[in-house]
């Protein structure tokens, strides 16, 4: 579910970074408290901010869900460094599991906006195409901008009801090298569950990726 907010005057931030946000009296509440760390999944060209998440039985997402619009939330500054590295000469890889496309969207939208030369590639992993948030206005992206390329997967097809011609299967060695044509150049961001992240993190390492050109985001809760 995306939410989107007013965005203050002041407000800067770059794409890929996250940020705090809080339910001021939300209905209800748990030990975890009223605040969870949300990437901003609008870009800064836009005029509004988009936070989108996977609802889950949670009292903070309970209440999130029942916000009134006009509803007042504190957003704190924005933060990371999960943001593109300045030499376009260095194709960025983006590797994202589920709702972990969130800071991707913001870069990406961003990067053909800006008309940035860097070489993007992103690999979108998920269950189904039905829980493959964003799918459809990545899929358009990838038909205008000739810098972007996409490579969704699904692994659990079986449980689908819609067509799936593309790749399956968890993302690994095999898969990135079917699209790059150089492995060892990019630099990667892995964003997703911590399970996910840490295991495509240990993939890279293993094929010999240097672990400075790795960057990653654990969604922690998932
Ligand atoms: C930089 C960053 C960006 C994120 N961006 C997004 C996003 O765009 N969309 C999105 O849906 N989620 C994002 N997350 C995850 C988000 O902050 C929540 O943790 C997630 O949505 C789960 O919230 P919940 O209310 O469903 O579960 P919760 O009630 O928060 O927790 C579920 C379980 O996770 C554990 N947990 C919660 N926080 C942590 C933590 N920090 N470390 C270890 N365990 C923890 C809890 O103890 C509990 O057992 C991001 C997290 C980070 C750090």
């Amino acid at each position: 579910m995306a939410f989107h907010f007013e965005k203050p005057s002041k407000f800067d931030f770059k794409p890929g970074q996250a940020a705090d946000v809080t339910l001021s009296n939300p209905p209800e509440t748990d030990s975890e408290g009223n605040t969870r760390t949300f990437s901003i999944a609008s870009s800064p060209f836009e005029r509004q901010l988009m936070f989108t998440t996977r609802m889950r039985d949670t009292a903070f997402k309970r209440s999130l869900k029942k916000v009134l619009l006009g509803t007042d939330v504190k957003i704190d500054s924005p933060m990371d460094s999960f943001t593109l590295h300045k030499n376009s000469a260095k194709p960025a890889v983006f590797l994202a599991g589920g709702i972990g496309i969130t800071p991707f969207l913001s870069i990406v939208r961003q990067a053909d906006h800006d008309r940035l030369p860097h070489k993007l590639y992103l690999f979108y992993s998920n269950r189904r195409p039905e829980d493959a948030a964003f799918l459809e206005a990545l899929q358009m992206l990838q038909k205008s901008n000739p810098n972007f390329q996409l490579v969704c997967t699904m692994t659990e097809m079986s449980k689908s009801k819609k067509e799936w011609k593309e790749e399956t299967g968890l993302i690994n060695q095999e898969m990135l090298s079917g699209h790059l044509t150089n492995p060892q150049g990019p630099v990667y961001y892995i964003a997703g569950p911590p399970a996910m992240v840490a295991g495509l993190r240990k993939m890279l390492v293993t094929a010999n990726i240097d672990e400075d050109d790795i960057r990653t985001e654990d969604f922690a809760g998932y």
